[in-house]
């Protein structure tokens, strides 16, 4: 089986810890808990009927190259960054955090995802969107699941294509 290296990354607070959670565990917490250093499981998904072994590193801080090491991002194949559709500001620097992350594992599948979908309602999802310079490829809920595995299999399936 493949085993291939996937981050989350995205500004502090947006919900990187709560997707991880319930991705690997199918639980969510309300409390706020500071990621300490980095966390990393690994989960086996299926995808087109193909097993891979996703390694998923969780790390305290931001993309930009001084609040996370620049070696956190390399050898990653997959990479989720993720923002809160509750506060406009963590999507400030989406433009420019996209394109260091492409220079940075130019090899790597990255996955936009507007979390916490359950705090607004579907007229400011649409607003938002349009104020948004790229578009998400999910909004999801960390809180109630909603296309958390959606994004999961989709990694998936974008490592077992890099093959
Ligand atoms: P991180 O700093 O990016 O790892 O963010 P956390 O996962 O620690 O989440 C920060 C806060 O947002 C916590 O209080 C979470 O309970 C909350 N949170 C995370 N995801 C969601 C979500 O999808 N919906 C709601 N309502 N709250 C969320
Ligand atoms: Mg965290």
């Amino acid at each position: 089986m493949i085993s291939r290296k996937v981050i989350l990354t995205g500004s502090f607070g947006v919900g990187k810890t709560s997707l991880f959670n319930q991705f690997i565990y199918q639980k969510f917490d309300d409390k706020y808990l500071t990621t300490i250093g980095v966390k990393v499981n690994n989960k086996i998904v299926e995808a087109n009927g193909q097993k891979v072994s996703m390694m998923v590193w969780d790390i305290a801080g931001e993309v930009s190259q001084d609040k996370v090491p620049v070696s956190y991002f390399l050898g990653a194949s997959g990479i989720i960054y993720v923002m809160d559709l509750s506060r406009p500001l963590t999507f400030a620097n989406l433009e420019t955090d996209i394109q260091f992350l492409r220079d940075i594992a130019p090899n790597g599948d990255i996955l936009i995802i507007a979390n916490k979908v359950d705090l607004v309602t579907p007229d400011q999802l649409v607003a938002i969107a349009k104020e948004v310079p790229l578009a998400w490829d999910y909004a999801t809920s960390a809180k109630t699941g909603e296309n958390v595995e959606a994004l999961f299999t989709d990694m998936a399936k974008r490592l077992l294509d890099q093959m």
